[in-house]
């Protein structure tokens, strides 16, 4: 019988650390911010009536968000808070070494392996140099994985289901109430550190999730998706004196 292996191992080039955002659990978005450095959040929303994939990945994309109400609608949202590494990761040392190895986040440790259960691993798809893929560990095959790489991956997509519904409280205390359509684009809102560490403390010492409301929007800039979700009801964002960057995918 065919076993195919996935072996990598990591020769340290540092590329992953640098031009992009980080994801992270909120337990390490808190230490990231102690740290002194700067987080982004990132929103994306869809609906039932709205799915086109299957059953098994609405499951999945519904344990990551939080129900809320946008116009006459009820969608739901995903916030993904992310270290802002879009120049370089501020962890990042002058070696190319990670200053934070050892406390580095499980997003950090789960690369460039998939979190998303419905992700297949493509090095072709990953920005790792092509050579480290020829030896190294074996990561996955036909039919085991790594057990610890394993235990990282279902570590990052409880922390995914337990830390929706803060995020998202967090995000109305930040008054950020502009999501993007799901598989469209995403608004990226880039924070003051301090704004951030704010909110966390009124959610700490006042509030939790269940009391905070917000009305939601959606920015949708393609006209036919557009009018598609005003017939639901959902409330639209216009274009004008947005306090997010829209990133269409
Ligand atoms: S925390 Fe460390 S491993 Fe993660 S992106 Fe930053 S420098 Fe790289
Ligand atoms: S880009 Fe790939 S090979 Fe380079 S440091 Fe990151 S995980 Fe390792």
């Amino acid at each position: 019988m065919e076993n195919n292996a996935i072996r990598f191992g990591c020769n340290g080039c540092g590329v992953c650390c640098k031009g992009r955002l980080i994801p992270l659990t909120l337990y390490e978005t808190r230490q990231w911010l102690k740290r002194g450095h700067e987080v982004a959040i990132l929103l994306e929303a869809f609906d039932e009536l709205n799915w086109s994939s299957n059953e098994q990945e609405l499951a999945h994309a519904k344990g990551r968000a939080v129900e809320v109400i946008c116009g006459d609608a009820s969608i739901h949202v995903i916030a993904v808070f992310a270290g802002n590494a879009l120049n370089s990761c501020q962890n990042l040392d002058a070696n190319n070494l990670c200053g934070i190895y050892d406390e580095r986040p499980l997003v950090c440790r789960i690369y460039p392996a998939e979190i998303n259960p419905f992700i297949t691993l493509d090095p072709a798809s990953k920005i790792c140099p092509p050579e480290v893929w020829d030896d190294g560990e074996v990561l996955f095959t036909d039919r085991i994985i790594d057990p610890i790489l394993e235990n990282q991956i279902e570590r990052s997509r409880k922390a995914d289901r337990e830390d929706a519904r803060a995020k998202i409280a967090l995000c109305e205390i930040l008054g950020l109430n502009v999501a993007a359509w799901k598989g469209n684009a995403l608004t990226v809102y880039l924070l003051d550190r301090e704004q951030l560490l704010d909110a966390f403390a009124v959610y700490d010492t006042l509030l939790r999730a269940s009391q905070v409301r917000t009305d939601w929007k959606v920015r949708v800039d393609t006209p036919v998706l557009r009018q598609k979700l005003k017939q639901f009801g959902v409330e639209l964002d216009g274009q004008e004196g947005a306090d997010y960057v829209f990133h269409p995918l």
